[in-house]
């Protein structure tokens, strides 16, 4: 193992963030144990964890996406599942984890189902030998609707995954051969029509606006065809060119127009009051659901609540330790086979952090913050106490009936909100 900074000295976790970084190796599942232990996470009694597994694969990479993925082969396959199934049982046996309540496990990617239903059942399986997962947790898996067959998801629903999330982006032909990966409309609607008769009750649908050359007509049938459907949950996300994808390197070369804002914010609205017209409630500044149907897996990072990720380039966070793994299949793979766990990045959050996190998380939840969060920064930080105020003055936050929430245009500027906060 080769080390940037020292491990030998435990950070004390109310004192400054210190950042620890690997260049390769990972973290003994010892030091790992004692670092979780010096943030407190194994103090309070009533603990509970939400699990995210990051499959990386995916069959091509779709324009917009900027997220490690990796090619689905299937030796890289099997050495993946090796690894992860030896990760699960080194979080549940030597750093002690196994006696957590999961009340969330979320499998995510990549494409989760790129993978056999026989894999996903057998990583299914895995986590229930080896963690406490709730009877009622939510289990959560995101597929693509090309591999969506009768087989894959009877196998899911009989192994007991009870929500599915499934990128859909668009219902527009013309718009979902731009965004490249994508399945035609007919086959993603067969999906859904396939998924609610075989038993997935809750359903989660993305969907995105502010694409090149989509219009508010089209943007329009979309949502229709997505009420069509009523899937118990929606996610609408404003497309971003991010560093890294294909977008970005066309917006580079100046061979893709920017979405345009005033139309993006034109579409938010349409979306907002489409949905919400149809019963749905925006319980947070991209999410919709059906009473009842929130997502308690996303709802976690929101409230700050503790989460651990598994898989290549997962993050995790377990009291005021934060930390994530090598995003890089083989450098994951192998530090597991030499017995370490594959963390690249790990930081102490200071007690002042923690603070301003819980407040910034929550602010994305429509409901907002509650007074007992926000008054100990009111009280200890000046500073912050000012940027408050004059985000308050800008009309983008709110005080009212004791907590703090931001206003609709101050969810159009929560990026915005967040980095004065933090
Ligand atoms: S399916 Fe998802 S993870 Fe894979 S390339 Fe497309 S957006 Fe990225």
């Amino acid at each position: 193992m080769r080390e940037s900074s020292p491990m030998s000295n435990s950070p004390s976790p109310n004192g400054p963030t210190l950042l620890l970084r690997y260049t390769d190796g990972g973290v003994t599942p010892t030091q790992l144990r004692e670092y979780i232990s010096d943030a407190g996470f194994f103090q309070p009694l009533r603990q509970t964890l939400g699990l995210y597994v990051h499959i990386p694969f995916c069959r091509t990479r779709c324009r917009f996406c900027s997220f490690y993925i990796e090619p689905h082969r299937v030796q890289q396959v099997r050495a993946f599942l090796q690894a992860a199934i030896q990760e699960i049982e080194y979080y549940a046996h030597h750093i002690g984890l196994r006696d957590v309540p999961v009340e969330t496990v979320y499998v995510g990617g990549g494409t989760p189902t790129t993978l056999h239903p026989q894999e996903l059942n057998g990583l299914l399986q895995a986590i229930r030998t080896a963690f406490m997962v709730r009877p009622w947790a939510e289990l959560c898996v995101e597929g693509h609707p090309a591999s969506l067959t009768l087989e894959m998801i009877s196998a899911l629903v009989k192994a007991g995954w009870n929500r599915l999330s499934l990128g859909v982006q668009s219902f527009d032909v013309r718009e979902l051969r731009m965004l490249g990966g994508r399945p035609s409309t007919r086959v993603t609607q067969q999906a859904l029509r396939l998924a609610k008769a075989v038993g997935f009750h809750n359903i989660n649908v993305d969907l995105m606006y502010g694409l090149p050359g989509q219009t508010l007509e089209t943007w329009r049938a979309s949502l229709e065809d997505l009420l069509a459907f009523a899937p118990t949950h929606c996610s609408c996300y404003a497309l971003t060119v991010e560093e890294g994808s294909i977008f970005f390197e066309e917006s580079t070369r100046g061979r893709m127009v920017e979405p345009d804002p005033a139309l993006q914010n034109a579409m938010e609205a349409m979306a907002s009051s489409a949905l919400q017209h149809a019963g749905y409630e925006q319980y947070e500044i991209s999410n919709f659901s059906q009473p009842g149907y929130a997502c308690r897996h996303n709802q976690r990072y929101w409230r700050d609540e503790p989460y651990l990720g598994l898989g290549p380039s997962a993050q995790s966070c377990l009291g005021s330790l934060r930390f994530g793994n090598v995003g890089n299949l083989s450098a994951y793979c192998s530090i597991l086979r030499n017995e370490r766990l594959p963390i690249d990045e790990l930081d102490f959050r200071s007690s002042e952090q923690v603070a301003r996190e819980t407040v910034v998380f929550g602010l994305r939840l429509l409901q907002g913050v509650p007074d007992k969060k926000v008054s100990p920064l009111l009280q200890a930080q000046t500073e912050w106490k000012r940027a408050l105020q004059s985000l308050k003055d800008e009309g983008l936050l709110v005080h009212e009936r004791g907590r703090l929430r931001l206003t609709a245009l101050g969810r159009r500027y929560a990026d915005t909100v967040a980095v004065a906060l933090l």
